[in-house]
């Protein structure tokens, strides 16, 4: 017997079904990514204010750029906040 992992179409049976996420931005042409818009930043951040990672929001590379340049603005301008404390 051959001791080799399993590669594969097959591995992709163990992971549990998730609902495919699109980026939000590509989706609703109306969203804009500003930092003028915190509302819209909050959705995409930790309750602690960290950004949240592609995998999670579903958000395409070239709007996760976007977003954590908007972030990291909003933050200077306070409208964010850098850490969350306890
Ligand atoms: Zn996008």
């Amino acid at each position: 017997m051959q001791n080799r992992a399993r590669r594969g179409p097959s591995t992709q049976r163990n992971r549990p079904y998730y609902k495919r996420k699109t980026c939000r931005f590509c989706e609703d042409k109306n969203l804009k990514i500003d930092y003028k818009s915190p509302q819209v930043l909050r959705n995409l951040i930790t309750e602690r204010g960290k950004i949240l990672p592609r995998r999670i929001t579903g958000t395409c590379s070239r709007h996760q750029r976007e977003l954590t340049l908007e972030i990291k603005r909003a933050r200077i301008m306070a409208l964010l906040p850098f850490s969350v404390h306890d």
